[in-house]
């Protein structure tokens, strides 16, 4: 799952076109670096 490293919201589109693709959010952000966000590992910190 992609986030956007702006709101953290996952309303992530890839816009292709030139290069590279580039990323789309909700909020207004537009660039090529988002968030991957693997299913249930967003943070897994403690003793294991
Ligand atoms: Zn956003």
């Amino acid at each position: 799952m992609k986030r956007c490293p702006v709101c953290k919201g996952t309303d992530i589109t890839l816009m292709i076109g030139g290069i590279t693709g580039k990323f789309q959010c909700r909020c207004g952000y537009q660039g090529p670096l988002v968030i991957e966000d693997e299913k249930g590992v967003y943070k897994k910190k403690g003793h294991h």
